[in-house]
């Protein structure tokens, strides 16, 4: 089931399975992400009773069991997909959670969060669970995000347990949380790649970019060089390559750094910030990172073919700038 993001999905299950119920979470998994979405907000919203167990740092099966009653409606594993708890932590496997849940019979929903229908750490990524492993390993309910590391347009997914999928259909909210038709045509062509691995990390820029191999990245790094230094501006701005690090952002994968090359822009006679804003007035805006009174364009981020605008609008740019000063 789709539904308009992700938030809405955690609400509509909660809702559906729990209302007027306890739902049983991890204090270490109370998270908020961006947009005041927080899980202990969420449950009031659906009407459900937050039932926090263990601590901040170490929550263990017996805080659950403990914590079970006839009151409870479901148990609640949150996946931190925007943060790490280090140190001297614990939190119960999916696998426990499941005994768990089927010697009790209630429903154990899980908030993947930026759910992945790939095994990353094949690309060398840190592990980060699938849909498919929170599915077989007897998850009874699954949420994730369309538009997170999935690589999709916005939406919510829902999958699991067909007569809990049935249920919300029935709940008055599904209608408020449904998605247009173009959200279901652009998710309907991002799920085609991913019958094939390959073509989905090949055609669905998210899972491109995070996989892109140093040989390629190398390459792009050059490639962009030659093309800016084709228009002769190293009288106006120094331009080279540097190492980097590329961050996943959008709440994913929060310690991965990834090694990358940035072309570094360097004016001379402007300042930085300048020429960053003239860059993103561009006809083709160019959005670019300042860091150290410097330009860093990540070619991680970049295609070839935008290769010549990007050296067109940097060239405009400079331009415009001559022209205020002058
Ligand atoms: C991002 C996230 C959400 C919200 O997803 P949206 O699609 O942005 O609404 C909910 N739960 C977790 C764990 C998340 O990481």
């Amino acid at each position: 089931m789709v539904v308009n993001n992700n938030a809405a999905a955690v609400l509509l299950v909660l809702s559906t399975l729990a209302k007027g119920k306890e739902v049983i979470v991890s204090s270490g998994e109370l998270i908020e992400i961006g947009g005041s979405f927080r899980i202990p907000d969420v449950m009031e919203q659906s009407g459900t009773y937050l039932a926090a167990v263990g601590t901040t740092n170490k929550t263990h099966l017996w805080d659950y069991e403990r914590a079970i009653g006839e009151n409870t409606g479901a148990l609640l594993k949150v996946h931190t997909s925007n943060y790490r708890i280090l140190g001297f932590t614990s939190s119960v496997d999916i696998e426990e959670l499941v005994k768990l849940k089927d010697k009790y019979n209630v429903p154990l929903i899980e908030d993947l969060g930026s759910g992945v229908l790939i095994d990353l750490s094949k690309y060398g990524l840190q592990y980060e669970p699938t849909v498919q492993d929170s599915l077989k390993r007897g998850v009874d309910i699954v949420t994730f995000s369309g538009d997170k590391l999935l690589g999709g347009p916005q939406g919510g997914i829902i999958v699991g347990k067909k007569e809990y999928i049935e249920a919300m259909k029935n709940n008055p909210l599904t209608r408020a949380f449904r998605v247009d038709k173009f959200t279901i045509a652009a998710l309907e062509a991002t799920l085609r790649y991913y019958l094939e691995e390959d073509m989905a990390i090949k055609e669905i820029p998210t899972l491109k970019m995070l996989t892109m191999s140093t040989e390629e990245i190398d390459y792009l790094a050059k490639e962009l060089l030659l093309e800016i230094n084709k228009l002769d501006l190293q009288s106006k701005v120094e331009i080279f390559i540097e190492e980097s690090y590329s961050e996943v952002g959008g709440g994913s994968l929060p310690l991965e750094q990834l090694p990358t090359k940035c072309v570094v822009l360097n004016p001379s006679g402007f300042s930085t910030q300048s020429f960053e804003n003239e860059l993103r007035k561009f006809s083709i805006p160019i959005i670019t990172r300042l860091y150290k009174d410097k330009i860093y364009m990540d070619v991680r981020t970049l295609k070839k073919e935008e290769f010549p605008i990007i050296a067109k609008g940097i060239k405009t740019s400079l331009e415009n700038l001559e022209r205020c000063n002058g």
